[in-house]
């Protein structure tokens, strides 16, 4: 494979994407270059929102296609934003999206600040086949935010064995034990066994 659509309009996820899969030397297409219609993601797993998203693209396209979707879950509230972690920002404010959590949080009075970021990446190809990949991170919410790197909640979030938020990790470290960047490990995995 030399060349792959990534579908996605979200700047934050298309850059790590690019980073991560520089090394391969697969030219990666994304909305920033080709235009790519918005799928809505009507679904209700990562899995079931990926695979809309990378089946309609292929089929747009002809070429084969990864999405990606993912969330942050936290556990005081029963798994959410979950799947839904994109809306929960009004107007896609994600100043605002952690403000709303944390105040979330304080309401529920729980002392449990345990949450994990998922991932689903999904390889689909123009026959209608895909392949799956899934990447998970622990990791605690912070009582305020902290750091300037990353999007959406990584100033709030600090995975398990570090003291510092994604925001303030940097993309190196981010990239390697993220959800994204582990399921982005299998999926590597898998392109090389093909070949
Ligand atoms: P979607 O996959 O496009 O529906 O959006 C996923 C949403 O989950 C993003 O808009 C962010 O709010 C959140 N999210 C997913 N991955 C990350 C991450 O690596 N850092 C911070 N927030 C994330």
């Amino acid at each position: 494979m030399d060349e792959l659509i990534f579908a996605s309009h979200n700047h934050g996820k298309i850059v790590e994407i690019k980073q991560m899969l520089e090394p391969l030397k697969i030219k990666v297409l994304s909305a920033e270059e080709i235009e790519l219609p918005d799928v809505e993601e009507t679904g209700t797993t990562f899995e079931e929102n990926a695979a809309l998203k990378a089946l309609t693209i292929a089929g747009l396209t002809g070429k084969p296609c990864l999405a990606d979707d993912s969330g942050l879950c936290v556990n005081a509230l029963g798994g959410r934003p979950g799947v839904y972690s994109a809306r929960y920002a009004p107007n896609r404010d994600f100043n605002l999206a952690m403000d709303k959590l944390l105040n979330e949080l304080k309401i529920s009075g729980s002392t449990d600040r345990t949450a994990y970021f998922a991932c689903v990446l999904v390889l689909g190809r123009p026959d209608g086949s895909y392949k799956s990949f899934e990447g998970r991170v622990n990791g605690m919410i912070s009582e305020c935010k902290h750091g300037s790197g990353g999007f959406g909640f990584d100033p709030l979030f600090v995975p398990d064995g570090y003291d510092e938020t994604f925001a303030e990790l940097g993309a190196d470290i981010k990239n390697k034990i993220s959800h994204r960047g582990r399921a982005l490990q299998k999926f590597i995995a898998y392109l090389q066994s093909l070949s």
